[in-house]
């Protein structure tokens, strides 16, 4: 139990929404602890940005900008306003009391008065027979090619990437300066990516891809030698040798350390109010990709990590702490849909 005075505001996550939050809690002066996360396996603090070569959208990077860098960048402008950055994992939040209570990775919990939880979502897997096995010891299977595609390992081979969206093919793309050939599998017969990747992908020599198909499981001991796939038309079951899988099917929220404390969304995602980045537990906020499978941008993220720490802060004033210069909005949220819209009376 922690005996210290309570926080202003804890910010959980070190992605786009986070940092962005920081910056905005800080300049408010609420002093916010962040705790940016500790590497585990292949998730590393600084989010999904950290697996991402070239961000040619983020505004402002007119030449573009690494995803290594722009966080780099956005934790700077965080410490730069004395943010308290803690390198560890937060592995409760204790939500039935308040102030909250938090617990890490290794330090004593830290009770605080309002939370922004922008922990993102993670890199989805297959769920094949022996994907994590070669996964987990270099075997040659992985869900991230900008982290692992340049070893050695992967080098003069034909590798394959499974999935049809933006992510499948920047991986695709990725991967041809290192592969021999580059095999895309897709189960349906169109790419759900955007049309300009997708062009880009169908027109390299050294892609070539499999249609209405899906991988039911990956040959090797210690090392990949070949994926069986079943055509999804024909239910014919083949074998394809390759060098090298990339798993490139999605993402999923990290919510497990709410345990159940939260409102979310059918898909898992927290839910929050319509326009707005509070939750099911007013003093809760959650901002980027751990409330979003729609826009999923770094600048969305940063876009809600903005909102959740003008709301905290805002709502801290509503309850006597600190000072906000707009306590409420003069109109109501704004609805999402048309039947949130109550009928005049
Ligand atoms: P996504 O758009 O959800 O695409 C996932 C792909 O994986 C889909 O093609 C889906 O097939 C396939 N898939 C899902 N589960 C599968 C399974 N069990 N077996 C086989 N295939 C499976 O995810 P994403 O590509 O990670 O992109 C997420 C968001 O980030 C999107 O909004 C995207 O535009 C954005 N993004 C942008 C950039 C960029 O601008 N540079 C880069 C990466 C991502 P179906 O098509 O059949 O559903």
């Amino acid at each position: 139990m922690s005996d210290s005075a309570p926080v202003d505001i804890v910010i959980i996550g070190s992605g786009p929404a986070a940092w962005t939050a920081a910056v905005y809690a800080a300049r408010a002066n609420l002093k916010p602890v962040l705790f940016e996360g500790e590497p585990v396996g292949t998730e590393i603090p600084g989010g999904q940005l950290m697996l991402t070569t070239d961000i040619e959208n983020y505004p402002g990077f007119p030449e573009g900008v690494s995803g290594p860098d722009l966080m780099d960048r956005m934790k700077a402008q965080a410490i730069r306003y004395e943010t308290d950055v803690r390198s560890e994992l937060v592995t409760s939040i204790d939500m039935s009391q308040h102030p909250f209570l938090i617990s890490s990775s290794y330090s004593d919990p830290v009770r605080a008065l309002s939370v922004v939880i922008a922990t993102g979502a993670k890199a989805k897997w297959l769920g094949l027979p022996n994907e994590m096995r070669l996964a987990q010891h270099g075997g040659g299977v992985s869900a991230c090619a900008v982290c692992d595609g340049a070893l050695h390992f992967f080098r003069n081979k034909v590798l394959a990437v499974v999935g049809g969206g933006d992510t499948a093919m920047e991986e695709a793309l990725y991967l041809t300066k290192y592969a021999s050939e580059v095999v895309i599998i897709h189960r349906r017969d169109k790419f759900r990516a955007s049309k300009v990747m997708a062009d880009r992908v169908l027109g390299h020599p050294k892609v070539n891809v499999i249609w209405n198909t899906q991988v039911i499981d990956v040959v090797g001991d210690s090392e990949i030698e070949a994926l069986v796939l079943e055509n999804l038309d024909t239910r014919e079951v083949s074998r394809l040798s390759v060098g090298g899988l990339f798993i490139a099917i999605g993402h999923e929220p990290n919510t497990k350390f709410l345990d159940g404390q939260l409102d979310l969304t059918p898909h898992g995602y927290i839910k929050v109010d319509p326009w707005r980045t509070s939750t099911s537990v007013p003093g809760v906020f959650a901002a980027g990709d751990v409330i979003d499978d729609y826009y999923r941008q770094a600048i969305t993220s940063a876009g809600t990590g903005c909102m959740a720490a003008l709301e905290a802060e805002r709502w801290l004033a509503h309850h006597g702490i600190g000072e906000s210069p707009i306590l409420q909005t003069a109109e109501g949220p704004v609805a999402a849909s048309p039947d949130q819209i109550e009928d005049p009376v």
